[in-house]
């Protein structure tokens, strides 16, 4: 599959070099308006790929995108000293409005994986730019956040983190909801496993594991400027389940019907991902306390979202 990469600063370098090393796609093509970083891009993430796959890695301009089966949009502008969120949000619609534009002329069929921030607003706003179904735009969400998780939950109950099936719902931000009622371990409630081995989730235990999940990206910020790693392996995880029609089952930002009352907004709930795009959303079962959260944290969305003219 080709698959495109428009905006190839920190995160969508690091989503093409994610990509490029697990051989996800035959060709890769990134688009950017700084051309040069482009090609500078695609030149050094090219170098790495003899050593382990045999993707071909490339800079163009949007006529490269033609029949690209998955665009990743990280194209997006920085917060202005004294810029609201709101104006930011504004001028960011006005990247995508182009960006979108150019990607459908020439891959009408493409899904629209989207990782410009604040994703949930961006995964709105490119749906309803592009008149895409919203099973065709995905933004990352919380996969990230989900990663996080289960990679604190694994590191507390010593297993890895793959045997661990929890899930971060909502916003990717500060509303976000971790779904501790509904996670499990293998087939036991993560709780019970938990208690069984002497590990019990305690409190405390709890708060130091939403914390490290909440409060990631700021300390990670705070030491090294920006985050894109594990956004970038997580855009490639997306991108792999779509290339090779795998139909996991990732937590990922999409306009749904209803999430926990709130009609179609954009905010992460698991759902099945494969070739088609998004091919069913599963809206987990939630204690009352994660419903009220779930709620609050879509109904604040939609209002943002609603707030952005297009
Ligand atoms: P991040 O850390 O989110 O990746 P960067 O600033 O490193 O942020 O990268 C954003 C990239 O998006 C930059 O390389 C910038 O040139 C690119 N970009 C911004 N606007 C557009 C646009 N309209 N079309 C294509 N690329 C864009």
């Amino acid at each position: 599959m080709k698959i495109g990469i428009v905006g190839v600063g920190m995160v969508g370098s690091s989503a093409a070099y994610a990509i490029a090393l697990q051989g996800i796609a035959r060709e890769l093509v990134l688009v950017d308006y700084n051309n040069e970083l482009a090609v500078a891009q695609a030149e050094d993430i090219s170098h790495a790929v003899p050593f382990v796959s045999t993707t071909v890695v490339r800079a163009g301009d949007y006529e490269a995108l033609s029949g690209a089966g998955v665009v990743i949009i990280a194209a997006g502008v920085s917060q202005k000293p004294g810029e609201s969120r709101l104006d930011l949000l504004s001028r960011n619609a006005e990247v995508f409005r182009s960006v979108v534009s150019q990607i459908l002329a020439v891959a009408p069929d493409v899904i629209l994986l989207i990782a410009s921030n604040p994703v949930d607003i961006m995964t709105d706003i490119a749906t309803r730019i592009s008149g895409l179904p919203p099973s065709k735009v995905i933004g990352s969400g919380t996969i990230l956040d989900t990663a996080r998780f289960r990679s604190l939950l694994a590191r507390h109950l010593a297993i890895s983190p793959q045997s661990v099936h929890g899930y971060v719902l909502g916003e990717h931000g500060d509303s976000e909801v971790l779904a501790w009622s509904c996670a499990c371990v293998g087939s036991v409630p993560l709780m019970s496993f938990a208690a069984q081995i002497g590990k019990p989730l305690t409190d405390s235990v709890r708060t130091e594991i939403d914390d490290g999940v909440r409060r990631a990206a700021a300390r990670i910020i705070g030491g090294k400027g920006s985050t894109y790693y594990g956004i970038g392996a997580g855009l490639a995880r997306i991108t792999k389940a779509i290339a090779r029609d795998q139909r996991d089952i990732l937590s990922v930002s999409s306009v749904t019907e209803d999430i926990a009352g709130v009609s179609k907004v954009a905010a992460s709930v698991p759902r099945v991902i494969g070739a088609e795009g998004i091919l069913t959303d599963l809206i987990p079962e939630l204690n009352d306390e994660e419903s009220a959260a779930l709620h609050h944290s879509a109904a604040m969305l939609k209002a943002l979202a609603s707030s952005v003219p297009i």
